[in-house]
């Protein structure tokens, strides 16, 4: 039975970067070696580099003045190396969700931080507004998605100081002005390529003011001095992201990524709202995710969550459970999903409804 994947992350794939990446594993395009034995130092790897951070730039209109970098160490290591970099007396953060508070730890390491708003009164099921971000922050800190709660910030805000954003897993689900950003950084796994590779969008102009010594490996400026290959990358997942990249392109890009996005969720969100046996997490239309989903039951139908995620599963739904600190149900509507997994969801939910009528 074919399966339709709603994990959240690691997840869905386009079938075009699993296919191409399976090849490249036997045999990279006659160069008589496999992708996972290439030195990163061979001309056709720093061809791969190079495509792939060109596709960056072209599908998210990247300015002059950035640099594209893949690094190791996941989105978690970002909340570190932010700090490292950019934090002198203060710095401002959002806090939306478990990966908000992640990175606001890491920036209370270095001294004083400034929470701005939180939603956690609510367990996040909403994103703070009214808030004021201090002029005397060294950065704001925003998280664009929130993986876990289903909740997200669509319009890039403006910001009077540095905006740094982890855009783990909405990255290229949105046209971004990326101009309005100092640092747009992510994990790859979620709508990208396979585990291990960290994307980095940074403003060059934004290093260099801290006085610390910062440690080679979490300087941004060691990476961009030598285009992401200051150490071995992760090779295997960046030839992964450029097949995802140019699956992207042949879609149409972002602006039309964005209308199948969209419609996706606007279809399950539609669902849920009609079903009378669910109801979704976040209430404010405007919070919530193209990306990641949340639903439970219906108050007073509780009792029949059990054995939708049972009936679900037998009819192929992969990655619905929600996460373990909201309960309920997960979907997580990546770029490669297909509208008809979608609609297959859809159409497990109505006759779920109909069983327990
Ligand atoms: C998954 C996720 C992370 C963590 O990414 P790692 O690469 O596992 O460190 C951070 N932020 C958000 C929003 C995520 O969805």
């Amino acid at each position: 039975m074919k399966k339709h994947n709603f994990y959240a992350g690691p997840s869905i794939l386009p079938q075009f970067t699993i296919e191409n990446t399976s090849k490249a594993v036997l045999e990279l395009n006659g160069a008589g070696l496999s992708i996972m034995e290439i030195s990163h130092r061979s001309k056709e790897f720093q061809a791969i580099m190079d495509e792939a951070t060109g596709l960056f730039v072209e599908l998210l209109n990247i300015p002059d003045g950035y640099s594209v970098l893949f690094l190791g160490g996941g989105a978690s290591t970002q909340f570190a190396m932010i700090p490292f970099n950019l934090f002198k007396k203060k710095a401002a953060y959002l806090n939306t969700g478990s990966w908000s508070k992640k990175a606001i730890k890491e920036g209370k390491i270095f001294g004083e931080v400034d929470v701005v708003a939180s939603s956690e009164d609510k367990n996040f099921s909403y994103i703070p507004k009214n808030y004021t971000i201090p002029q005397d922050a060294d950065y704001f800190h925003i998280t664009t998605n929130n993986t876990i709660y289903g909740t997200e910030i669509r319009k890039d805000i403006d910001s009077p100081v540095p905006l740094v954003a982890d855009m783990s897993s909405d990255i290229f689900s949105r046209r971004v002005d990326v101009s309005k950003y100092a640092i747009i950084y992510g994990g790859a796994q979620k709508n990208l390529a396979p585990a291990g590779v960290t994307f980095v969008i940074i403003k060059n102009d934004i290093l260099g003011k801290v006085d610390r010594t910062i440690p080679t490996m979490l300087n941004y400026q060691t990476h961009i001095d030598k285009g992401s290959m200051f150490n071995t990358p992760p090779c295997l997942p960046v030839y992964a992201a450029l097949q995802t990249l140019k699956w992207l392109r042949n879609m149409g890009g972002i602006p039309e990524m964005e209308k199948i996005d969209e419609k996706k969720a606007g279809m399950l969100y539609e669902e849920i709202e009609r079903n009378s046996l669910f109801r979704c997490t976040v209430a404010d239309k405007e919070d919530r995710s193209i990306m990641n989903v949340c639903f439970v039951m219906e108050e007073g139908r509780e009792d029949l969550e059990k054995g939708f995620l049972e009936y679900a599963t037998s009819k192929g739904m992969v990655g619905i459970k929600g996460h373990r600190s909201v309960g309920g149900f997960r979907a997580s509507l990546y770029n490669a999903l297909p509208v008809e997994s979608v609609e297959a969801l859809i159409g497990v939910m109505q006759e779920y409804e109909k069983k327990n009528a």
